[in-house]
This record gives structure tokens, C-alpha cells and sequence, in this order.
């Protein structure tokens, strides 16, 4: 473009010199034979006037006319001899300029432009000795015709020097652009090109400082913001009025489960579902929307926001969140609160009909000691498991009322046998405790909860002359290690998950007689995680059951 622009007007401009040279070598041209040309009639005028002098009008009959016109006028303007034209054709000459000048001065000249334009007449006069006045006189090409003469071989000429005149504008143009195409404009300081550009190098210099500056801040900005989204457990699409994602967090693509990256595409090529669809629409015709899915067994749920701009929406906001373990979480509160009141049904039922039939006079006296008996049972039974679903509850919730204290785990063992002596020897069960006394510092009433409830187990479900087992020992990260053993009637196989869970009893009739909520192993297994205590049940039936515990964090005194 530029290398055109400076092309153009370097023709141009030599186009201009070369007409204009043209023109004044012309004029000049022009000029000299137009002098050379009055100079040779000057001549031959003197020297006519010389002949006629000495021998009159005669002199000129004589000599032949092709040396030009000659034309002899009287003072008065009167033809005498002209050898051209009939003089008595001829009009008197007496107010021709060359005729009045040539009497006043001696000599006179002149010239016309005849009709044609293409020819002009020069005259020149002499005044004779007795006042007549010889002329001559000869035509004269113009400039016109001199041009229409040469026009050829200027024409030319000219394109010859045309011709070299692109070309020199050709290379010349090249030669100016040529540094400037080879700025290096990603260092413009560094360039030595001309130093009329240089202003243009530091402005471009000191913009593109500042290009840098503001890409770098974007890309800064962006990159926090992918940091924010990418460590977000929430998925987050930002989608576009036509629904194109316009950006995207990879927990997104995992919780719809998308595998590749979404491209400009549309959101609805992530999910298909009606449900989405209508979250999705809703929100880019201006309303807040939200909409739970099942996704490939997971529920998750979507909750899109418009974005607005003045007032217009432009886009969508879209969080997807992946509920299903707060589903489930939810479920089991529901389950649980089902069982819980099923539970305190079942004891409240009899106390309230033993009651009724004492009520209606129905017992004999003798029986009411009896009656009596089992309301007390069943209150304790409810007592019981009112008792466990508080401690579930408490440690459910991360609410337990106790602060972490030095323990001597060994002093806590003890205790918890010596509240279960009774029920020990009542089934004929003996208790040992194995170890040392080993302190540690932890919650006291939720791990005497958890040995406590094992211990219960190891006695509950065990034979008559069996025994339960308790070793404190040293584990094998500088941690305590704790078993409890017992040589019951063990647990089946599938069975031993399925303990853990509330309510959960391998055989409910014999769990119920013995006084079991089906509670135990679930507060077990929530303290057990509430102190960080990793938990190992190995049972063989008809052997026995060992639990063991492994009560993180190092043991620091023995
Ligand atoms: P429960 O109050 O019925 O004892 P748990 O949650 O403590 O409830 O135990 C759930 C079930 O696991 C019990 O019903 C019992 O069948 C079984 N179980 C628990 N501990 C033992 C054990 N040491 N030996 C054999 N079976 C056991």
C-alpha cells in the first residue's frame, strides 16, 4: 500500500518534470530559431535595400522569388513590387505595423498569426534612402506545428524515460519502505529505521507496555479465577444467551459426567434431561431456577441464575452440586427416626397394657408384683435406648458435651468391668484385661462408651464359661493398640457390615431378651470416628469375636 502511494507520486511527479522540461525545451527551441530566423531576414533585407538603392525596382524583377516574399511600398503605403501577389490585388500598407515602425526608425518588424495556427509570418522593413520601405517577409512554423512535427519521436522519448522513471520509482519506493517493513515491532526501541519514525517507535513502545501490563493482570485475574472454580466442589458452567459454554470447572464436567472438554458447544450437549433444560431456559429468560437430577446414580442438583447487563440477560450462571451424600445423610436421619419411634413403641405398648389390665382390676394381687416387674423391664429398656439415641445423636452431630482429658486407658478398662461384673457373672463370663497402664489423651466418656459397649457384646453373646479378653498394647506407629476378645457364638460373614448399622441385630428375639437396642455397634462405630479410631472386626462363628482399635496420634508416656 505504502510501497503504491510512493510509486504514484514519484511518477507522477517526474511525469510533471518531464512535461514541464518538455514544454520549456520547446519554448526554448522556439525562441532560437525564431531569432535565427529574423537575423537571416535582417540580412537579406539590408541586402536588398542595398540593390535597390543603386539599381531601383529593377533589382528586384530580377532576382527570383522563391528566397521568400519581398514586397517594395511607397511612402504613402502603396504596393510598388511585391513577387508573390498581383500588387494591385494588395490593400494600401500604410497602417502595418512594420511599415510605420520601419518609417519612423529605419527599421521595422513584426508577425501574424495566419489563419491556420499552424504557420505564422515574420515581416521585417527597411527604409530606403528616398522613404520607400522594403519588406521581407517568411513564415514561421509555431509551437503547435513544431510539436505535431516532433510528435513521434517525443512520444518516444517520452515513454523511454516513462518507462525508467517507474522503474527508478519502483526501486526507490521499495528501498524507502524496506526498512520500515523490517521494524522489528515486538522490541520498537530497538529499531534504528529513521528518526522521523522514531516518536512512532516509543509510542508504539510505551503501548505496548502497557498491552503487556494489562495482559498480564487479565491473565492473572484468570488465573485466580480458575484457582477459585478448580478447587471448588461445585460445578460451574457460565453458558452464553445461545447456551454456549463460555466457561467451565472440571468439577462440572464430573458431576454431570462429561468426560471431554465442552468446547463452544452447548450446555445441552453435557446433559440432555428435561429437568436441566427447563433450569437452563429458565434462567436465560431472566429467573432464578433450580432442579435436582439423577446422574448415573448420583443425584445432584442444578441451580442456574441469570446474568444480566442492563437490565438484558446475557448469560446463565449454572452450579451444579452433588447432593447424594447429603441424600443419603437425609435418608438415613428419616430411617432412623422411623426406627426410633417403632423402637420406643414396641416397650411403651406393653408398659401401657400391663398398666391397663392392673388398671381394670384384671391381676390377682399375688400377680401384681410380677406385672410390676416388667413395667420396670420395659421403662428400663426405654431408658436404655432413649439413653443410646442421645449418645448417636450427640455424636452425629460433633456435639459432644467433653473435653479432651489425660486418660489412663487401663484405669478405664477396669471401670468399665466393674460395671459389668454383674452381668459377667450372671452369665457366667470371665473378664481379663491384659497390658499395661498406658495414658492418652483423649474424650474419656466417649471411649469408655465404645469399650464399654464391646465389653457389653463379648458378654451378651457369648456361652456359659467363655470369656472376653481385653489387651492394651503398644501399636506398631508408636500408637495404642487395643483388642477385646471374646469366645461367643461369633458372626456370620455377611453379617459383619451389617452390624454397624442402627437398629441392625443378627437375631432380634435373643438381642431383645438380653436387653439389646441395636444400637451399640452404631455408637461404636460414631465414636470410634469421632476420636479418629480406626476400627477391625474379625469373627468366626461359633469361635468367637475380636475387635481391635487403633488409637491414632503417638503415645507420649507410658
Ligand atoms: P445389640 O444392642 O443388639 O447388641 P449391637 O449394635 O451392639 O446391638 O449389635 C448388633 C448385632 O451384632 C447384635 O444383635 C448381635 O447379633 C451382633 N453382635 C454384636 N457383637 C457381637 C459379638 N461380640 N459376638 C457375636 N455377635 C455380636
Amino acid at each position: 500500500m505504502m510501497i503504491k502511494r510512493i510509486f504514484r507520486s514519484m511518477l507522477l511527479v517526474s511525469a510533471i518534470v518531464l512535461a514541464l522540461g518538455f514544454a520549456m525545451t520547446m519554448g526554448i527551441l522556439y525562441q532560437y530559431f525564431g531569432g535565427e530566423l529574423k537575423q537571416q531576414m535582417k540580412k537579406e533585407a539590408e541586402y536588398l535595400a542595398a540593390g535597390v538603392e543603386i539599381q531601383g525596382i529593377d533589382y528586384l524583377n530580377k532576382i527570383s522569388g522563391d528566397q521568400g516574399r519581398i514586397t517594395l511600398i511607397n511612402n504613402d503605403g502603396e504596393i510598388l513590387f511585391d513577387n508573390t501577389a498581383d500588387k494591385s490585388q494588395m490593400e494600401n500598407h500604410k497602417d502595418r505595423e512594420e511599415f510605420i515602425e520601419a518609417v519612423e526608425k529605419g527599421t521595422g518588424d513584426a508577425e501574424r498569426v495566419s489563419k491556420t495556427l499552424s504557420e505564422k509570418t515574420v515581416y521585417y522593413a527597411v527604409r530606403l534612402s528616398d522613404g520607400q520601405v522594403l519588406r521581407v517577409s517568411d513564415t514561421q512554423y509555431t509551437v503547435l506545428a513544431l510539436i505535431s512535427g516532433l510528435i513521434q519521436p517525443l512520444c518516444y522519448v517520452i515513454l523511454a524515460m516513462l518507462v525508467l522513471a517507474g522503474i527508478f520509482a519502483f526501486k526507490l519506493s521499495k528501498k524507502i519502505v524496506g526498512p520500515i517493513n523490517q521494524l522489528d515491532l515486538e522490541n520498537p526501541a530497538e529499531n534504528k529505521a529513521y528518526d522521523e519514525i522514531a516518536p512512532l517507535l516509543t509510542k508504539i513502545n510505551s503501548q505496548q507496555h502497557e498491552i503487556r501490563k494489562q495482559l498480564s493482570e487479565a491473565k492473572r485475574q484468570q488465573e485466580e479465577f480458575s484457582i477459585i472454580t478448580e478447587n471448588m466442589q461445585e460445578g460451574l458452567l457460565v453458558i452464553d444467551l445461545h447456551t454456549v459454554v463460555l466457561s467451565w470447572n472440571s468439577s462440572a464436567l464430573k458431576i454431570l459426567g462429561a468426560e471431554e472438554n465442552p468446547g463452544k458447544e452447548s450446555i445441552f450437549a453435557l446433559n440432555r434431561s428435561e429437568k436441566f433444560r427447563r433450569a437452563v431456559e429458565t434462567a436465560l429468560s431472566g429467573r432464578h431456577a433450580t432442579a435436582e437430577l439423577e446422574l448415573n446414580g448420583r443425584n445432584c442438583q442444578v441451580i442456574s441464575n441469570p446474568v444480566l447487563r442492563n437490565g438484558h440477560v446475557q448469560g446463565a450462571v449454572i452450579l451444579v452440586v452433588d447432593i447424594t451424600e447429603k441424600m443419603q445423610r437425609e435418608n438415613l436421619r428419616r430411617e432412623f427416626t422411623a426406627n426410633v419411634s417403632h423402637e420406643l413403641k414396641t416397650p411403651l405398648t406393653s408398659i401401657s397394657g400391663f398398666a391397663e389390665i392392673i388398671q381394670d382390676g384384671y391381676v390377682k394381687p399375688e400377680d401384681v408384683k410380677r406385672f410390676a416387674g416388667n413395667i420396670f423391664r420395659e421403662s428400663q429398656r426405654l431408658i436404655t435406648l432413649v439413653g443410646d439415641i442421645i449418645k448417636i445423636s450427640q455424636m452425629d452431630e460433633g456435639s459432644v458435651p467433653y473435653e479432651k482429658e489425660n486418660t489412663d486407658i487401663y484405669q478405664v478398662v477396669k471401670d468399665v468391668f466393674a460395671s459389668l461384673q454383674g452381668a459377667a457373672d450372671a452369665s457366667g463370663v470371665h473378664l481379663y484385661l491384659e497390658g499395661g497402664h498406658l495414658k492418652y489423651t483423649t474424650v474419656k466418656p466417649v471411649l469408655t462408651e465404645i469399650i464399654y459397649n464391646l465389653c457389653d457384646n463379648g458378654i451378651k453373646y457369648n456361652i456359659q464359661g467363655g470369656s472376653v479378653t481385653v489387651t492394651i498394647r503398644p501399636g506398631e506407629e508408636n500408637n495404642i493398640e487395643m483388642t477385646i476378645a471374646d469366645t461367643g457364638v461369633g458372626i456370620q460373614k455377611e453379617e459383619q457390615q451389617r452390624v454397624f448399622e442402627r437398629f441392625y441385630r443378627v437375631d432380634k428375639s435373643h438381642s431383645k431378651e438380653i436387653g439389646g437396642t441395636g444400637l451399640g455397634l452404631s455408637i461404636v462405630k460414631h465414636g470410634a470416628a469421632y476420636l479418629g479410631i480406626k476400627l477391625k472386626l474379625d469373627s468366626t462363628p461359633g469361635q468367637g469375636t475380636m475387635v481391635t482399635l487403633s488409637l491414632p496420634g503417638e503415645l507420649k508416656n507410658k
